[in-house]
């Protein structure tokens, strides 16, 4: 029996043996002092990467996201965000919980916005309004479909913000499926942008860790903010190794995902009551509503055949490529989708 294939998220990847065996050479030190070797090897290499003058390693993305929130804002503040993003919708209220700021969303079309928008964002500066401090945007925006900001469009937004003396923050959990997808190098996608981040543990497939870039002073200034939250680190080299090996090694091949993706989006798209959006990296977002079934039950039904997708609203579903899935997975998957379909349609 083959195994499940798991498009639910590209979280969900496992170390390869190759990666474990970079961890598990890693030369380590104590991290909280930055005695580290392999942390601090690879955050040289995120600023340079990133055009940045610092870097700080994270556990994680949202602790990269959270702790820029804390550095860039003050209680009361404001952060502007598209409507559907991670920082206001999937972080567990923490800019409100942590650092006592409230996120208004921004309208959006795929996750992007435009500079008037920031605009109509911007509250007049008087002694009632929330001081609006803080613009943030996704590259690539998940709830977006995984869509592509032109990096024109990212420094008109940054250049709106910062004509209302706005800090800027790039939540870049998949930076690097937008620079393979654009060619365009990660530091050209974060000019415009205060701080900056990449997450390792989406298709990049290291088991831990983020690193957040920024100017020498904020990234001071952040990681107090990781040593007050208990995230500073002791061999954290043992997580950074993982790291440094996928963007060694697993960046390039993002291409691969990127053409899966296509290829499920376009398969689906053929299937009766089902309408796909047009990936434009690795996350492939559709509907369900012409099948009959909810998310929920199109979901369940296609996880009972084998393939695991995530319901993400009442009728849209996401299916991530990565680098456990290779394309006969996505021919497999999409038989499955077929057979569900097929069933559903009997049914009714
Ligand atoms: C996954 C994700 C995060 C959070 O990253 P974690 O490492 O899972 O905490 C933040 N922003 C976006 C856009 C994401 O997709």
């Amino acid at each position: 029996m083959r195994g499940l294939i798991n498009l639910y998220s590209d979280t969900q990847t496992k170390p390869t043996a190759a990666m474990r065996a970079a961890i598990a050479a890693a030369e380590v030190g104590d991290e909280q002092r930055g005695e580290d070797p392999s942390v601090n090897a690879l955050c040289e290499r995120m600023a340079d990467l990133m055009g940045k003058e610092a870097a700080v390693f994270m556990p994680s993305g949202t602790m990269c996201n959270e702790v820029a929130v804390l550095v860039h804002c003050r209680p009361g503040d404001e952060v502007i965000g598209a409507s559907d993003c991670h920082i206001l919708a999937y972080e567990g209220g923490a800019p409100a919980a942590l650092a006592g700021v409230l996120v208004s969303p921004l309208p959006s079309v795929r996750g992007q916005f435009t500079p008037e928008m920031v605009e109509a964002g911007v509250r007049f500066r008087n002694r009632y309004s929330p001081n609006t401090k803080l613009m943030t945007a996704e590259q690539t925006a998940n709830m977006g479909g995984g869509s592509v900001w032109p990096v024109a469009q990212l420094d008109a937004v940054a250049a709106a913000a910062k004509r209302h003396g706005l800090a800027t923050h790039l939540d870049g959990a998949r930076l690097m499926n937008a620079v393979v997808a654009s060619g365009i190098a990660a530091k050209q996608h974060a000019a415009g942008f205060d701080t900056a981040w990449l997450d390792f543990t989406k298709g990049l497939g290291a088991p831990l860790g983020a690193v957040l870039c920024g100017s020498r002073d904020m990234i001071t200034e952040a990681w107090r903010w990781k040593q007050r939250m208990g995230g500073a680190m002791r061999q954290g080299g043992i997580c950074a190794a993982g790291c440094l090996y996928a963007l060694d090694h697993n960046v390039e091949r993002l291409a691969e995902d990127h053409a899966n993706a296509t290829m499920l989006a376009t398969g689906l798209g053929q299937l009766p009551g089902i309408t796909a959006e047009t990936p434009e990296t690795n996350l492939v977002f559709f509907d369900v509503s012409g099948t009959g079934m909810t998310a929920e039950a199109f979901s369940r039904a296609i996880e009972a055949e084998g393939v695991r997708m995530g319901a993400q609203g009442p009728m849209r579903v996401r299916a991530c490529t990565h680098l456990d899935i290779s394309e006969a997975d996505i021919r497999t998957a999409l038989d499955m989708a077929e057979r569900v379909v097929t069933r559903a349609r009997k049914a009714a």
